[in-house]
Formats: structure tokens, sequence, C-alpha cells
């Protein structure tokens, strides 16, 4: 698969990074997205723009997708002017998180049409997409993986979980689970810490340096909450999706998650309280509401 034509559908806060980065390093493009102004900025930069799906596959050897649901993601996948249609596509790697359910049947729904499925969902956020050092989830078939390699790796390290269509979607939620559910927890901990008269960046020196440490003490939080900037980058809508898609998941499998079900209320609050726009980081607001205590403000240079 030497230097194959791809085809990029779906250009937003992680597409149009990652599409710029296959772009900039030379690769036959074409793109394809409901926005016409992020067309238009990849077209800039070389790439082919497309009318829609149909019309990508017509083009491209392989094809990216970069979009927000699974319902979108079958839509452009299996719709009418969908992937399924063109002439050119031999393979769809989907870098949305959509689930393992929907990644099965897009597979097997692609496959009757000689067109084979990766999945491979990403993590690292807009940051990362645009620096290329994202973690990708990828599951399908191992030769075409090893063949993807080349392209996947402008994007960031690519960890192969396995041949079974969906493993790297289910993969990239059980992470998601755990790095809100340690976001949930580590933000009650900062809120009755401080009640009690513990200074927070004491707390995160402490947590940092024992067995409390995870992604939220060493990150998220010094980052987005001690500053209180709530700008970590990841919505609570985003992250509210991810959560409910594995507790399906979970459920349909038989696997009780009790705690993954209250870090998901706990991200039904968050946007009742401050909408789907709001950073996830902004949950210790709501605990901070009922504890009546407010984290005091830390400058970021201090974090
Ligand atoms: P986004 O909403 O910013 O971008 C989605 C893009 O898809 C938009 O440009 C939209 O115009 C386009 N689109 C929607 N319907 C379309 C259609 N029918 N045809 C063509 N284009 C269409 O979403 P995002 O933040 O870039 O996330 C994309 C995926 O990556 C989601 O599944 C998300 O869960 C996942 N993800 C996001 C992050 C993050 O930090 N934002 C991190 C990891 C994974």
């Amino acid at each position: 698969m030497s230097q194959p034509s791809i085809g990029f559908i779906g250009l937003g806060t992680m597409g149009e990074p990652m599409a710029t980065r296959l772009a900039q390093a030379g690769f036959d493009l074409t793109v394809s997205d409901l926005n016409d102004a992020a067309v238009e900025r990849l077209v800039a930069l070389g790439a082919k723009r497309a009318s829609d799906p149909a019309a990508v596959a017509a083009q491209a050897e392989i094809i990216f997708a970069s979009l927000p649901t699974p319902d979108v993601v079958q839509k452009v996948a299996l719709g009418d002017r969908g992937v399924v249609t063109g002439g050119k596509v031999r393979v769809f790697v989907d870098l949305s998180t959509t689930g393992p359910r929907t990644a099965k049947r897009v597979a097997e729904a692609l496959a009757r049409n000689d067109i084979i499925a990766v999945d491979c969902p990403v993590s690292g956020g807009a940051a990362g997409a645009e620096k290329g050092t994202l973690a990708l989830m990828t599951s399908g078939p191992a030769s075409v993986n090893e063949q993807l390699q080349p392209i996947l790796a402008h994007l960031g390290k690519v960890i192969y979980c396995g041949e079974g269509a969906g493993l790297g979607q289910t993969m990239k939620l059980v992470n998601n689970l755990v790095s809100v559910t340690a976001l949930a927890v580590s933000s009650e901990a900062l809120v009755m810490g401080v009640k009690a008269g513990l200074d927070p960046q004491v707390m995160l020196d402490v947590f940092n340096a024992g067995s409390g440490r995870n992604s939220a003490t060493v990150d998220k939080l010094p980052r987005a909450v001690l500053p209180r900037t709530f700008d970590f980058g990841f919505s609570t809508a985003l992250s509210l999706k991810d959560t409910r898609l594995c507790l399906d998941e979970a459920e349909a499998m038989g696997v009780p998650m009790p705690v993954g079900s209250a870090v998901r209320q706990v991200l039904n609050m968050t946007r009742a309280a401050f909408g789907d726009n709001a950073d996830f980081t902004r949950m210790v607001c709501l605990i901070e509401q009922w504890a009546g205590v407010e984290v005091p403000v830390s400058p970021k240079e201090n974090n």
C-alpha cells in the first residue's frame, strides 16, 4: 500500500488537525464535511473537495472518518450516499468514538461490499491531534493494520487491540470511563480537603507522590481546576456520550457498573447546571455548591 489515495470525512475539533497533518505529509487527500469553511482550509493545503461520502469513496482507497455520534457514522458509512456506494474505497477507518456495536454493524455491512472496516478511536484531545501525539486504539484484520501503520504514524502512537471488530472501541470506552471516574472522585476529595483546611496544591503534591495519583491529579486538576479556567478541552456532552455508550455496552454484556452509573449521574448534573458545552472539569463546581466551599484559585504558572 505505497502512497494510497486517502479520504477524510469529518473535519471538526479532532478531524481537521488530523487531516491537516496528512495533507502536510504529502498524501493524496480528498475531504468532505458539512462545514464548508473547514473544507476550504484543507483545500488551501492541497486537498481535493468531495461533495459527500460517496464522492470521497469514488476517489480514495482508504477513508478516515472523525464524526460526532454513532448515528452519523452509520449514515456516512452505510447511507444512500454513503462510503458503501463508492467505487475505489477498500478500507474504512473510523476514528470516532461510537462503541463496539456500531463498529460491528458497520464492519459487517461494509464487508458485504468488499470494504474492510478498522475501528480506531483516539485519545489525546485536540492538542494531541495537532501535535500527532494521539493514542490510537485499532482493531480489525492485522494485515490491514500493518498497512495502515505508515499513515497512522503521522497521527500518533498505534496500539493494536485485536482482530475482532469493536475491540478498539471497547478499549476507548473503558479508558474514558476510568478517566472521568478519576476526575469525579478526585474532585470530591479536593473539595473535602479544602473544607477541612488543606491547601489544594499540597493535596496534589501528596496525591502525586502517593497512591492517589491519577490522570486528574496529574493533569486535569492542576491545568483546569486550580486556576479555575475550566478549559481542559473536553465537553460535558462528549464525556456523557462516552459514559452512556460504555454503560449501555456493559449492561448488554451483563457487566454491572454501579460506580460508572454514579459518575454518569454526576455528568448529567454537570450538564443540567452548566450546559452541554461546559468543560467536564466543571463538575467540581457542583460539589463545591453542595459543600458550601470553593477551592481557592491558584495561578496557572504555579501548577
Ligand atoms: P466535532 O463535532 O468537533 O466534529 C465533527 C465534524 O463532523 C464536524 O465538522 C461536522 O460538521 C462533521 N459532520 C457531522 N455530520 C456530518 C456528515 N453527515 N457528513 C460529513 N461531516 C459531518 O467533534 P470532535 O470533537 O472532532 O469529535 C469527533 C469524534 O472524536 C467524536 O466521536 C468524539 O467523541 C471523538 N473524540 C473527541 C475528542 C475531543 O477531545 N474532542 C477526543 C477523543 C475522541
